[in-house]
């Protein structure tokens, strides 16, 4: 028994260290030379010990043998089991790069590769366009204007958005745009966000896929020359129409179709070109667009290009003043006031140069979608969900505190008390996301598989905050109109969680249906070398990847028996046991991912409730990993640990309870009984955040103190009582004025000094008997008038509402 347990630790430490094959065979064939010499006799059992060991052995050092034993078999096996991939599932797949969730994937994350990424910085530029023409626009918005009574933006508005290049942010300045970083894009939408989703939607779609970033990454000089400009300047508005009414989600399905042919154009009788025939609906900025990127599928029946009869899916620029072209009316999505609607095209011809990238493009649309939605979908969508959440946890903590209810501020029952810690620990987290992830782009990554975790978990997360804001704020967040600064923000909150790419898919198909591949050290070599024949390749990468499991196997055993306690992570004392469950969990879920794809295989893509949960280790993992780096990168200020604390409590402990479930739905109870027992061999370690955490953090939204406003930072922020979010902040303020004056009533109160009552009532009392000034009691008033102010509602008469 003795010289099996050596065996066992032997392999462990061998599995743990990654020791190679040789190393192996010859530290396992000592273990056993050394049993055989003290045993006192040689027997039968001892002979076939050995033989055991060299049959196991001698194929796994042979490598021409062990290809023809081992290798070939499973070569063969897996290339028949690989389920067959599409040319637009491959380029989806093969978009953007792996970064940070490569190394979560790892089982054994590198944190240098996070440590040294720099924090975000914005040059002069940038932060004085954040703090001069986006504070203006900001201050130009009046949401309840805006989608009540125009159900546009005003004219003042559109032509500031078009001459301070607003829509041009990422076109460089040779072509007469802005330049800015990722991060100064995000932060821009953010703060326009704040204060009206139709400006900030309106700024987004051309920075995002509007065919700019289309046309610098694959347009010709001319296109980049004629259209780049024009699109800085706002004299071209832009709209991608990429979704038709048969085509949502599975846009690669289109039937919109170009044929290619010959055809008049510009007086000119016989140009080579396109007939397009398209249909799309809910394209936004379409119904006032003047170009549009359209996507396409095209087919050459003639052979006027080359053999194939059908080339691709490719995206041209179409003027909307082309003969044929449509624009319909307009969709109205949630009773925001953006442009969006649908457009059609009958028998429409272009020339060959109108395609992006001119003809040596043909065919490459997907890619290119895929490629710049890759980097889009990290930053719009999470810049617009961070804006709602910081603008949502300041006004209604600000309003817990002003609002009274049994005599007392809201803010002050338990309640709430616990609504309002999950409210600041999700944006805590949604902002941290949001800066490391932006800053990971500015140094040119394009984490695809991250920016789906972005764009999945900030949407969701924040609706989860707005949806928590309108519990507290009552009656006055439901009651619409120019007072309430949060019910249209919850009326539109589908519309993020629906466009580029709905959230279910993106959960279930593209995080981890993704991540699996991309983001694995060995499956998507292996995958290629069984599509290219190469059997070398693969026996080399398939016994790294035993290796790499049986690591994983040995270290979670390892790491769950000392519960991470020797592991070497960065951190302080605060942070360090997060850093290491970090990297405890991930082995976890590196080997549970293993075990899924091989019980699995390509059935994983249809199991999109294990898949699904999956996503969700991953993302809480990637966005635990932010916090700590945000952490950091803020000073590691010491008023902030109680977020920090709280969100990465609640992302490990959802981790590891995502890990748990994945087990409950894998195949084979035996085997995943087993695998409960490595990656938990001591239990579940990790719980919800403390209830101890729960009074600080609501205190910080309650207050008017540097964590709150570190955490709300960068939304636009006023203080003109007569405005929906100015109210609240100056009603705050009044209120906390006088809170001492208030105490001292209370306390006369209770002294029986002054009578029960509210305490607005006794304020001449309280002067006469000398238990406050008249400073004091104007402070008093001051703030029973700014509170009033601040929890009123509009009302309607009924011809106002009819319209
Ligand atoms: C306001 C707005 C603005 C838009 N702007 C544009 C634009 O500018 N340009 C443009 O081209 N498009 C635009 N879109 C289209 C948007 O990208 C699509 O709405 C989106 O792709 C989803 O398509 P669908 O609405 O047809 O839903 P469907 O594709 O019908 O999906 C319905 C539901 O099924 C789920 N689902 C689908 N397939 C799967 C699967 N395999 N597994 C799990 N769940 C699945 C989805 O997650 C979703 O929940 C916009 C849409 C809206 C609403």
């Amino acid at each position: 028994m003795l010289w099996l347990l050596a065996l066992i630790i032997l392999a462990g430490i061998l599995a743990y260290r990654k020791a190679s094959i040789h190393w192996s065979t010859l530290a396992i064939g000592g273990l056993l030379t050394a049993y055989l010499l003290t045993a006192e006799k040689l027997s039968s059992s001892h002979l076939s010990l050995w033989m055991t060991y060299l049959i196991a052995f001698i194929p796994l050092n042979v490598i021409p043998l062990r290809q023809k034993l081992i290798s070939h078999w499973l070569f063969v096996l897996m290339k028949n089991a690989l389920p067959p991939m599409s040319q637009t599932e491959r380029e989806a797949l093969e978009a953007g790069n792996t970064w940070w969730d490569a190394e979560l994937f790892s089982g054994n994350p590198n944190w240098d590769v996070l440590q040294n990424l720099p924090p975000a910085k914005f040059s002069k530029e940038e932060q004085s366009f954040i703090d001069g023409p986006v504070e203006t626009l900001c201050a130009m918005l009046n949401d309840w204007d805006i989608t009540y009574n125009r159900k546009d933006l005003p004219d003042e508005v559109w032509d500031y958005i078009k001459t301070q290049k607003f829509c041009g942010m990422m076109i460089p300045k040779k072509y007469g745009g802005l330049e800015f970083s990722e991060s100064a894009h995000s932060e821009v939408v953010m703060k326009i966000s704040s204060r009206s989703t139709t400006a900030a939607v309106t700024v987004m779609v051309p920075n995002s896929l509007g065919p700019a970033k289309l046309l610098l990454n694959y347009g010709t000089e001319e296109q980049k020359n004629y259209y780049l400009p024009r699109l800085a300047n706002g004299e071209e508005i832009p709209a991608f129409a990429l979704t038709g009414p048969h085509a949502g989600s599975d846009a690669g399905a289109m039937p919109d179709t170009g044929i290619v042919c010959y055809g008049k154009f510009k007086g000119q009788d016989k140009v080579l070109g396109i007939k397009l025939n398209w249909e799309k609906r809910y394209i936004t900025l379409g119904p006032i667009a003047t170009v549009l990127g359209l996507a396409f599928k095209l087919y050459d029946p003639d052979h006027l290009l080359g053999d194939k009869e059908y080339i691709g899916i490719t995206a041209a620029l179409i003027p909307t003043n082309t003969p044929g072209v449509s624009i319909g009316r307009r969709h109205y999505p949630l009773d925001s006031a953006f442009q969006n609607g649908p457009n059609w095209g009958k028998d429409v011809f272009i020339p060959m140069d109108w395609i992006i990238g001119g003809a040596a493009q043909v065919g490459n649309g997907w890619k290119m979608l895929m490629q710049c939605l890759t980097t889009g979908r990290a930053i719009s969508l999470p810049a617009l969900s961070v804006g709602a959440s910081k603008l949502t946890c300041r006004n209604t903590g600000a309003y817990a505190r002003i609002r009274k209810q049994f005599n007392l501020p809201i803010g002050e029952f338990e309640g709430i008390e616990e609504v309002l810690a999950r409210m600041a620990g999700e944006t805590y987290i949604l902002d941290a996301a949001r800066q490391v992830t932006n800053a990971a782009l500015d140094q040119g990554e394009k984490p695809a598989v991250i920016s789906a975790i972005l764009k999945y978990e900030l949407t969701e997360r924040m609706r989860r905050v707005v949806n928590d804001g309108m519990d507290i704020q009552g009656g006055s967040g439901i009651c619409l109109g120019a007072k309430n600064y949060l019910g249209r923000m919850y009326q539109v909150i589908p519309v993020s969680i629906t466009v580029e790419g709905a959230n279910i898919l993106t959960r279930t198909m593209m995080i981890f249906g993704q991540g699996a591949i991309r983001c694995h050290p060995y499956v998507q070599q292996e995958m290629a070398a069984i599509t290219e024949g190469n059997l070398e390749a693969f026996d080399k990468l398939f016994f790294q990847h035993i290796g790499h499991w049986g690591h994983n196997k040995a270290a979670c055993i390892w790491l769950g028996l000392t519960n991470a306690r020797f592991l070497s992570t960065p951190g302080d004392r605060e942070t360090k046991r997060y850093y290491r469950q970090i990297a405890r969990l991930s082995v976890g879920f590196a080997l549970l991912a293993d075990y899924a794809l091989l019980t699995l295989g390509g059935s994983l893509k249809r199991k999109e409730r294990i898949s699904g949960r999956f996503a969700d280790v991953l993302a809480n993992l990637y966005l635990c990993s932010c916090v700590l780096k945000h952490y950091q990168n803020q000073g590691s200020q010491k008023d902030e640990r109680p977020l920090v604390h709280w969100a990465c409590q609640e992302s490990i402990y959802r981790a590891q309870q995502a890990l748990e479930d994945i087990l409950t739905k894998l195949p084979f109870k035996w085997v995943t009984g087993m695998l409960s027992g490595v990656i938990f061999p001591l239990g579940k370690p990790n719980k919800p955040a403390k209830e101890s955490l729960i009074h600080p953090i609501a205190a910080v939204l309650t207050g008017d103190n540097p964590a709150r406003d570190r955490l709300t930072k960068g939304i636009y922020i006023n203080d003109n009582p007569d405005d929906p979010t100015g109210r609240i902040e100056t009603a705050l303020i009044a209120v906390l004025a006088a809170t001492p004056v208030e105490a001292k009533i209370k306390l006369a109160q209770k002294q029986k000094i002054l009578p029960k009552g509210e305490t607005s009532a006794l304020l001449n009392e309280a002067i006469e008997k000398q238990i406050i000034s008249q400073q004091e009691a104007d402070l008093i008033r001051i703030a029973e008038k700014a509170r009033f102010n601040a929890i009123s509602v509009d009302d309607f008469s009924e011809q106002e509402l009819l319209g």
